[in-house]
């Protein structure tokens, strides 16, 4: 049944990792701008609860099926409110099952704690089980967001700076742009037109089996963090590359020393930090 697990929110952060002993699921943290945070199923399956518990608040447990001898769960604690699941429910990694809360006295921060459990096959749920998340989600680079003003800006999953506890302390996502194959175009040339390696560029884009064949018109995500200058195109406007580097227009014009923002030319090198 289950195959691929993947993160269950769009757009956020790691806050918390996997510790043994410590801390037994994985946090995602949270950026205000994008709220209701919406939670997803990680793989399909059938939800075994959706229930309240005092320290975990609203919460939602999926079985995935056996796997080598294991009944596999996930689970999903601190939702906003009541789940929208309810147990015997088919889920798939499309059907939203709730929003990112802060429900529950463990924590009081808003954020998902997410937990993959792995049980021997016919022994009861137990949380002791737990494992850690990420040796079995992929990130979402198939998901893209369409932000207002920034033409197919998808952002990846990215570390955000481990808290004490449960708080969360979100920092700014790292933007992440997306390329667009043309004709007689490798991965090699598009990899270093954008400052990174061949390797850099495959882990963002694990979809691709194959490094020799690309074809035009293939949507590549490109990490735009690493560059340190860029070369304007024809078409080009400062706000159209601040947007595609995470930065703002006013900090180009500093940079850059730019009299007037409107005036920049094909060729012109631009100062990114
Ligand atoms: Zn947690």
């Amino acid at each position: 049944m289950n195959k691929y697990f993947r993160y269950p929110v769009e757009y956020v952060g790691i806050s918390q990792r996997y510790k043994t002993g410590k801390h037994l699921g994985l946090d995602f943290g949270w950026n205000s701008e994008y709220l209701p945070m919406k939670i997803f199923a990680a793989s399909e399956g059938i939800v075994k609860i959706a229930d309240y518990g005092k320290a975990i608040g609203w919460y939602v447990v999926i079985f995935h099926g056996t796997k080598d001898g294991k009944d596999i769960y996930t689970q999903y604690k601190h939702l906003e409110s009541r789940p929208m699941v309810k147990p015997g429910d088919s889920v798939t990694m499309t059907t939203q099952i709730g929003i990112m809360g802060a429900t529950g006295t463990e924590c009081d921060g808003r954020h998902l704690h997410f937990d993959y459990i792995p049980i021997p096959k016919d022994k009861p749920f137990d949380q002791s089980y737990r494992i850690n998340p990420e040796n079995y989600l992929y990130a979402y680079s198939d998901i893209v967001i369409g932000k207002k003003g920034q033409d197919g800006v998808a952002i990846n999953h990215v570390d955000m700076t481990v808290s004490e506890g449960c708080k969360i302390k979100v920092e700014e996502p790292k933007y992440t742009t997306t390329y667009t194959v043309l004709k007689g175009d490798t991965l090699y040339k598009i990899a270093k037109s954008y400052g990174m390696t061949l390797d850099d560029l495959l882990k963002m884009n694990p979809d691709i089996k194959n490094p020799n064949l690309i074809y035009p018109g293939q949507i590549i995500y490109i990490s735009s963090s690493e560059k340190t200058t860029y070369t304007v195109s024809k078409g080009d406007t400062l706000s159209k590359i601040a947007n595609r580097f995470g930065t703002t227009v006013s900090k180009l014009v500093e940079l850059n020393n730019i009299k007037n923002p409107n005036l920049i030319y094909p060729g012109q090198v631009i100062k990114l930090k």
